[in-house]
């Protein structure tokens, strides 16, 4: 038995926290065969929670249209939508003033902040930043960009060293990395921010997944987050955040609903979430989302952070046994379930293609629309990166173990090469996904 095997073999078991829909999904094998699908790429997008499709089936038959509909359906509906926002908020600990903006995703809710500020507003930003946190600024507001690069410690300092020096407006950071999984330590940049007369707005995407975010206590700004992430796959995210700016900011959408009156020579916007509301609103996604927001605070205090750092022990502990592998930043000071790893040698992606088509298992490669940092952590090429959620449990670590082994010591079945553009197995005998999909009704 090999010393991989053996401590594996002394893993202590974690179940999931919570129920997902999804979790006894099988898919078929390139190798013949089939397994239930191991997610192993929850940063990206997480199944949805039970609860949450759950919730979905319950308010579809009460769903008409919002506001403006004067059906008694109607009004059922306006009152889900608003009682979402009051739960998004509360999730966040949003302040009383605060606005809860529904948008499409964290990448959509950032940009409608960047768009926000003050034209003469000086916005600051670590270049370790996923690219919506860092591109809608560069687009929309006049931004630096440090080159940060270090830790999540080091690179905290030298936002608050900058931040010290200029007049900035805004410091807009991520809450935990989506390529290495570090947290940053946000009370301590919001006050470093405020201290030099700034705001802080915190892309909430990898982080609200993982550990609970309190804007009153931790005196954060803004935040922003995608309900894809946070186990409410329905294509609504939010801002969350002071209103002050939104209010005097251009509307992010010209169109019906953030007006209240239009007339031949003048337009008056509404204020408050409406302004940059326009159009129909995504009812089904906001009330998902909400549910989602219900569920994970309905955890016991610590739950989270204790499976997760189970979890992500589990990974680093495995990953850093096996001979061959790199882990990027294994142990950080403070991390959530994402982790990276390389093995010199072998394509990152050809390490993804043979983990799906041999294993069943799901996740992502290459370098996570974060290139600037995955450049300076050496990931010019790619990494691959494994990220847990609420339902993950170690048999899903011990899988990905045993394969990335396998990998190493026996390798892989197949001969895998670049087919159509991508790596994959150059024998598959899988159904090309579209013709899976005639099947989908029948598996159920
Ligand atoms: N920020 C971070 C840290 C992310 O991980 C992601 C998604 N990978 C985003 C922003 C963008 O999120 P979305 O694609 O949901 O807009």
């Amino acid at each position: 038995m090999s010393t991989s095997t053996l401590t594996r073999s002394a893993c202590r078991v974690v179940e999931p926290l919570l129920g997902v829909v999804g979790a006894r999904t099988r898919v078929p094998l390139a190798t013949g065969g089939e397994a239930t699908y191991a997610n192993l790429d929850n940063a990206a997008s997480a199944p949805a929670l039970q609860a949450v499709a759950q919730r979905v089936a319950q308010v579809l038959p009460h769903y008409a249209s919002v506001h403006r509909g004067a059906g008694y359906l109607s009004r059922i509906s306006t009152a889900l939508f608003e009682q979402a926002r009051e739960h998004v908020g509360r999730f966040v600990g949003a302040r009383a003033d605060d606005v809860v903006v529904f948008t499409r995703s964290t990448t959509d809710a950032l940009d409608l902040l960047a768009r926000a500020v003050p034209a003469e507003a000086r916005v600051l930003v670590a270049d370790v930043e996923h690219h919506a946190n860092l591109l809608s600024w560069q687009r929309a507001a006049r931004t630096t960009v440090v080159r940060g690069g270090g830790d999540a410690q080091e690179t905290a300092a030298l936002l608050e060293a900058e931040l010290a020096t200029g007049d900035y407006a805004v410091l807009a950071v991520a809450g935990a990395s989506n390529v290495t999984g570090e947290v940053l330590p946000l009370r301590r940049l919001a006050r470093a921010a405020h201290e030099a007369g700034a705001r802080i707005a915190v892309d909430g995407a990898q982080l609200l997944p993982h550990r609970r975010v309190d804007l009153a206590a931790e005196e954060i700004d803004w935040i922003a987050l995608s309900g894809h992430k946070l186990y409410a796959p329905f294509g609504a995210g939010a801002l969350i955040g002071r209103r002050d700016w939104l209010d005097a900011a251009e509307p992010y959408l010209a169109g019906g609903g953030a007006t209240l009156d239009v007339s031949h020579d003048a337009v008056r916007w509404a204020d408050g979430p409406d302004r940059h509301e326009a159009g129909s609103p995504n009812v089904i996604g906001a009330v998902a989302l909400a549910q989602a927001c219900e569920t994970l605070s309905e955890l016991p205090d610590g739950a989270l952070d204790a499976h997760e750092g189970a979890l992500r022990e589990l990974l680093v502990t495995g990953l850093s046994a096996l001979p061959g592998v790199e882990v990027v930043r294994p142990r950080p000071t403070d991390a959530v379930g994402v982790v990276t790893f390389t093995v010199p040698g072998h394509p990152v992606s050809k390490i993804a293609a043979y983990l799906s088509a041999e294993h069943g298992i799901g996740v992502r490669d290459g370098r996570f629309c974060a290139h600037r940092f995955a450049n300076a952590l050496g990931l010019v090429e790619g990494g691959v990166r494994v990220s847990t959620g609420v339902g993950t449990g170690s048999a899903d670590v011990e899988r990905l173990l045993a394969a990335v082994e396998q990998f190493l010591t026996t390798g892989p079945e197949l001969e895998y090469g670049v087919v159509d553009g991508h790596w994959g197995p150059l024998t598959d005998v899988r159904p090309a996904p579209e013709q899976f999909l005639d099947r989908i009704p029948e598996l159920g």
